[in-house]
């Protein structure tokens, strides 16, 4: 990322944008959840009525909002993109509720970031479709009851712990979006390879796949990095020894752990002898926002069992040393 221009990053955006699958037939892994989403959908079709609001969460990059945008395909209705943060006050999400056309989709990403007034205005539209806008200041005031088309709220965070019990009771369904397994990973990047017209080997999307830290956005990423590689280095043959060559270059290792999850189980181990250590010391140690090291960083490391949460803090396991080619400290793991 260092390296690449405003410009290629845009071209990257674009690239991503074309390998999102369109409908949910095409959406590969996350069975549970495409099972039950896919019964939602078919009985509101039925019914005539907009669905449920749907609630997403998650970590980064697994797919929230191509689903969301599937939703709104599948449904044959447009589809309305907001963020959390970029609803600070109460009348901007006024401003777009009441702008909506009927069964819209909306999506609101960092849904966990909204306003608190926000927040309260979003209640009463997604039980009643309607708001209340207050016009004036003190005792003037007036609220003003304004209609809202039915729509579909899909809200998308990566920290569903973080929402208020009112607003997660007010989602009909949850989706819980997992880390995908390497197999489901090998089919995300056949897809991709065919879809950027790339030749990619077995052999070669099993060594990227095992290396994606779980994530399509990131196997998506290792493709374009491994194709860029071996354009240069191999005449455009991509093999698994390409494969491999390319992401140890861009500091991928081999269970798939970047820079960051290195940094963080680097200063656990090193500097907090394993743990317990509480996260904004351990984030300040690696020089990222708490939350970057809580929602990027950790959850990935807690899959791969190399790291545990306690109510102390945070702890190495046996495996996070053994991975980082470190002995413990005698004392390190009780
Ligand atoms: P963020 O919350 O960070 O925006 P996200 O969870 O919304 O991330 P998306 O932007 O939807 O993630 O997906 C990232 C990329 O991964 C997309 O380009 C898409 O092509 C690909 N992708 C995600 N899920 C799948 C899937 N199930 N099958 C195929 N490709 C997928």
């Amino acid at each position: 990322r260092d390296l690449v221009s405003p410009d290629a990053e845009g071209d990257e955006r674009a690239i991503e944008a074309a390998l999102r699958p369109k409908r949910l037939s095409e959406f590969i892994g996350q069975t549970r959840v495409r099972e039950q989403l896919s019964l939602v959908l078919e009985s509101a079709l039925r019914r005539g009525r907009p669905p449920d609001h749907v609630l997403m969460s998650g970590s980064p990059g697994l797919g929230k909002t191509t689903l969301a945008m599937i939703i709104a395909t599948e449904l044959g209705v447009p589809l309305r993109l907001t963020s959390g943060p970029a609803l600070e006050r109460a009348g901007d999400l006024a401003a777009i509720l009441s702008t909506l056309t009927e069964g819209e989709v909306l999506l609101i990403d960092e849904i966990h970031r909204m306003s608190r007034p926000a927040e309260e205005m979003l209640y009463l539209a997604m039980e009643d479709f309607r708001v209340d806008v207050v016009v004036g200041k003190g005792p003037g005031a007036t609220a003003i009851p304004l209609e809202v088309a039915p729509f579909t709220l899909v809200g998308a965070t990566t920290r569903a712990g973080l929402l208020p019990a009112p607003l997660r009771d007010r989602f009909g369904f949850v989706a819980h979006m997992d880390f995908y397994d390497p197999a489901e990973l090998e089919q995300v990047l056949h897809r991709s390879a065919r879809l950027l017209g790339v030749k990619l080997p077995d052999d070669a999307a099993h060594e990227i796949a095992r290396r994606s830290r779980g994530t399509p956005r990131i196997a998506n990423r290792l493709l374009r990095r491994v194709r860029d590689f071996a354009e240069v280095r191999a005449g455009g043959t991509i093999t698994k020894e390409i494969a491999s060559a390319a992401l140890n270059l861009y500091e991928v290792d081999a269970e798939g752990l970047d820079r960051l999850d290195r940094a963080v189980l680097e200063a656990l181990l090193v500097k907090f002898g394993g743990g317990p250590v509480g996260l904004s010391t351990l984030a300040v140690a690696v020089g990222e926002e708490p939350e970057t090291v809580e929602v990027v960083a950790e959850p990935f490391l807690v899959r791969q069992g190399l790291l545990v949460r306690t109510p102390r803090g945070r702890v190495a396991t046996a495996a996070a040393w053994a991975h980082m080619g470190l002995t413990p400290p005698p004392d390190a793991l009780g």
